[in-house]
């Protein structure tokens, strides 16, 4: 409740207190996940807060919980559909809350590429697909059933080395930059890397180009994080003289170098939580996430590296969630077929079974 002190909005606590007197009435069989990026009375209101994969895990471990409300974009809400147990059901708030960078990738384009990688290298040779976590649910089905697996940004470095394992070549999914900087920390050079594009006929390269290569990166960004330079982190550091910078691995490579850290939401939660009091911490992610940390540590200075907003996750808005809740179970409801299930869940066990 201390962060909302600093919304006076009486609207917004009248929608947060129907909020409340709704998971009041439902208790243990609602449970409302609030992803790190979401709005302050969302975080306030959600019972659990943390990146998309760790919320769905929570869920399906709440035993009691029939009703999941997902507040985050709609591929965390369908990665919770695939993890959740059976008899649970699954909403989102607002089901036009997509994420961009999801959106550039598609579970038949992920297939086409994959076949066409297939008949062009030598025989003996397999190409893993690895995806994101932030991928839609047919994208994961297909990496499951061509024997891929998922990753998020905290495990994509053991997600590429299980991948190695089995086949000779990796297709990352859709985030070029995590997959670039992944390949970095595993010692890839850039030109053993080329940039698939899946609107061209063998991702725009001719088959030599695609023989000599080790890993094609899709070509997709997020936007959010796309946004920084290393320009940014320059005037940071002359501004605070000192600071530590610390940046989401879907920056680009020279955001990544340039800063002091790297790291999943998780990673950079934990890296603010672990400084002490006096340090400044410039963020490079996205803003409400900075703006929370900075409330939550008043000791110290956390600023962003530039104002960076998902517009995507300021779509889920209170209202939004009481509407849904309010209108359980015939709105907004999450449905995933069930062969889709099957595949995504492959593909999402061999992550969970990563060392
Ligand atoms: S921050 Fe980027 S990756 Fe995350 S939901 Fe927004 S657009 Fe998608």
């Amino acid at each position: 409740m201390a962060f909302l002190r600093t919304i006076d909005k009486p609207r917004i606590r009248e929608l947060y207190d129907e909020v409340l007197s709704i998971k009041a009435d439902l208790g243990d069989e609602l449970v409302i996940l609030a992803h790190h990026y979401q709005r302050p009375e969302i975080v306030e209101v959600g019972d659990f807060r943390g990146d998309s994969f760790q919320l769905s895990q929570m869920a399906s471990d709440q035993q009691k919980a029939r009703y999941i409300a997902f507040c985050g974009v709609h591929f965390m809400a369908e990665s919770a559909r695939i993890v959740a147990r059976p008899e649970q059901r699954v909403f989102h708030p607002n089901l036009n809350s997509g994420c961009p960078m999801a959106d550039m990738a598609t579970g038949p384009a992920v297939g086409r590429a994959l076949d066409e990688l297939t008949a062009i290298l030598p025989e003996k040779e397999t190409v893993v697909p690895v995806v994101y976590m932030n991928t839609d649910a047919a994208t994961k089905g297909i990496c499951g059933q061509e024997g891929g697996l998922v990753c998020t940004s905290s495990n994509a470095k053991k997600a590429f080395e299980w991948a190695f394992q089995q086949g000779e070549r990796i297709l990352f999914v859709p985030d070029e930059h995590l997959g670039r900087n992944t390949s970095h920390t595993m010692g890839i050079p850039d030109d053993e890397m080329l940039l698939y594009d899946p609107n061209q006929v063998n991702g725009g390269h001719s088959p030599e180009a695609l023989r000599k290569a080790k890993v094609y990166l899709w070509k997709g960004y997020c936007h959010v994080h796309t946004w920084y330079t290393p320009e940014h982190i320059e005037q940071a550091r002359q501004t605070y003289p000192g600071c530590r910078v610390v940046v989401h691995p879907e920056c680009c490579s020279n955001v990544v170098e340039a800063a002091d850290a790297v790291g999943s939401t998780a990673f950079i939660v934990k890296y603010v939580e672990s400084s002490s009091p006096g340090d400044t911490i410039v963020i490079g992610t996205e803003v409400n996430l900075t703006n929370r940390l900075a409330y939550e540590y008043p000791d110290r200075t956390v600023v962003p590296l530039s104002r960076s907003l998902c517009p995507n996750m300021f779509r889920i808005s209170i209202e939004k969630l009481r509407d849904t809740l309010r209108a359980m179970p015939t709105m907004n409801e999450i449905i995933v077929p069930d062969e889709t299930i099957h595949g995504a869940r492959l593909a999402m066990e061999r992550m969970l079974a990563l060392p």
